[in-house]
């Protein structure tokens, strides 16, 4: 078979048991690994469903700029999206967030702008939101997608990634869990799977330094992509049953093993998810069925403590 072209090829990643993170007790752990994704992370799925969404409401023409706040994946997305489709594409970020992020929007063509992270990555990311705004404000040809309140966000993995799941697994699945950035993981494919068993189990996952819904202070971390420091309109706060504390040196510690154990290289929060998911394999024990998702690719994350 032959895609049109790349954007028709986005979705339909492998989900994948793990085999030497989990004891002869626990669940069985089931991820769905972005990792393969195209763009390399979770997050191409939502920013093409953002721009379509977009297109279909005539939002956006053929001389739209598009001009996104994101701790990175999502502004590379963005930006793969508005290579083949032919918009001029901003992406405002923190500049605590790797380099690689920064290089790969570029190398996509488009355009980046750091905003500086004093220490808070909530007042940066705000900081963020308000360049674009401004930059919306003056320029009537610029669309901001604003992945934090757009519904197409959690709806690409309501209707995409959690049907893929659900086809995937062919059985019950008994938990899931997910840290949040815009909330478009944990909300869209919670529901979904909620839909097929009400009763199953939702952890929110929250890194130590940014347990913003755990009411902590919010100070600045290594798990990018989750902990933003504020939350999301899009999130759903009813569809977790629990909210769980995930370390730095916990997510790092599983992102390492995953790589090391199963062959599986993925990003720091993805770490953050494998952490929190073992911690609930051995709460709802053998014969029952826990799904995470590997949100991004290892090879963004050369340049931090991942590859020290
Ligand atoms: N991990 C990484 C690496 C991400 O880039 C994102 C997206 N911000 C997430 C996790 C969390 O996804 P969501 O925005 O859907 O909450």
């Amino acid at each position: 078979m032959i895609y049109d072209n790349v954007l028709e090829a986005v979705g339909n990643t492998p989900l994948i048991r793990l085999n030497r993170m989990t004891g002869p007790e626990d669940a069985e752990i089931l991820v769905k690994f972005e990792a393969v994704n195209i763009g390399g992370s979770v997050k191409t799925r939502t920013a093409l469903n953002m721009i379509e969404t977009a297109e279909k409401k005539g939002l956006i023409h053929k001389d739209t700029i598009i001009v996104e706040p994101t701790s990175g994946n999502q502004g590379i997305g963005l930006a793969l999206i508005g290579a083949v489709k032919g918009y001029r594409t901003v992406i405002i970020m923190p500049d605590s967030v790797s380099e690689e992020r920064r290089k790969l929007v570029r190398n996509y063509g488009a355009e980046v702008r750091l905003v500086h992270d004093a220490g808070n990555i909530g007042d940066c990311i705000d900081e963020c939101l308000r360049t674009a705004l401004l930059m919306a404000e003056e320029d009537s040809n610029v669309y901001v997608p604003q992945q934090f309140e757009n519904e197409a966000n959690s709806a690409a993995h309501r209707e995409q990634t959690g049907q893929e799941i659900l086809r995937q697994a062919g059985k019950p699945i008994h938990g899931f869990c997910s840290g949040i950035g815009t909330g478009g993981t944990i909300t869209g494919i919670g529901e979904a799977l909620k839909a097929v068993n009400p009763g199953i189990e939702i952890w929110a996952i929250e890194p130590e330094n940014a347990a913003i819904l755990s009411g902590r202070e919010v100070g600045t971390h290594l798990q990018m992509g989750i902990g933003d420091g504020v939350i999301p309109e899009i999130l759903n706060q009813k569809i977790f049953d629990d909210i769980v504390i995930v370390t730095d040196e916990e997510a790092l510690a599983a992102a390492k093993e995953l790589a090391r154990k199963e062959g599986l290289m993925c990003g720091i929060s993805s770490g953050t998810n494998v952490a929190a998911a073992v911690r609930m394999a051995k709460k709802l024990g053998r014969g029952k069925t826990v799904v995470t998702v590997l949100a991004d690719t290892a090879e963004r994350y050369f340049s931090t403590r991942l590859f020290q």
